[in-house]
């Protein structure tokens, strides 16, 4: 693994418990000498992260749409900006680039991201790690929904497993370098 997407909120969340994750995040892949793919954002906890990683030496690509360039004004201290006409190249160039994905805590926005890669997985598209940095419980109800899914039989096992989870950034980077995919999805007839 050589580069990460960073999935997470465009806020900076109720507690400080997020910026600090956001940090902790940020470190451990300069640690481990991860380049960060993010939105491109300077605001919330994308801002921070961003900012970590390039205050600790590591390289940071940004992926902005120019629909929100403004709005979500771009950071312009990354070591690439990639500008994109709109939120589905965003979505593809960051599958394309990182060889795994992370979501911190964070909104409708994070959680669209993140669904959209973890079912690309379950059919095939990409073979990458994917899970939730389950900071102060944030992700609880909806790994409950997961177990939900599971007992009532519209997610199978392998791809609930498939969801790496952990409450600490280096837990689940040590799961991602241990991954194996559990092969596609399979349908059943009625
Ligand atoms: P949020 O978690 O709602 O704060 O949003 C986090 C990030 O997700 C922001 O940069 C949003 O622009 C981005 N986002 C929201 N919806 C989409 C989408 N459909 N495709 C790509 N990015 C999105």
């Amino acid at each position: 693994m050589k580069t990460i997407a960073v999935y997470c909120g465009s806020s900076m969340g109720a507690s400080e418990v997020y910026r600090d994750a956001a940090i902790k995040l940020g470190k451990e892949l300069v640690r481990r000498k991860l380049t960060l793919v993010y939105g491109g954002a300077s605001v919330g906890i994308m801002g921070i992260v961003a900012d970590t990683v390039l205050q600790e030496g590591g390289e940071v690509i940004g992926v902005i749409p120019t629909l929100l360039e403004q709005r979500e004004i771009s950071h312009h201290g990354l070591t690439e900006l990639i500008k994109v006409d709109n939120m589905h190249e965003r979505k593809h160039k960051m599958i394309e680039l990182a060889d795994g994905f992370i979501a911190l805590p964070g909104g409708p926005g994070t959680m669209e991201e993140f669904f959209e890669v973890f079912t690309w997985s379950q059919i095939g598209l990409h073979q990458k790690p994917c899970g939730l940095l389950n900071v102060n419980g944030y992700y609880d109800h909806l790994l409950s929904f997961f177990d939900h899914m599971q007992q009532e039989q519209f997610l199978k096992p392998m791809y609930k497993e498939m969801n790496l989870v952990a409450n600490d950034a280096a837990d689940l980077l040590d799961q991602f370098s241990s991954f194996t995919h559990p092969g596609l999805k399979t349908y059943e007839k009625v």
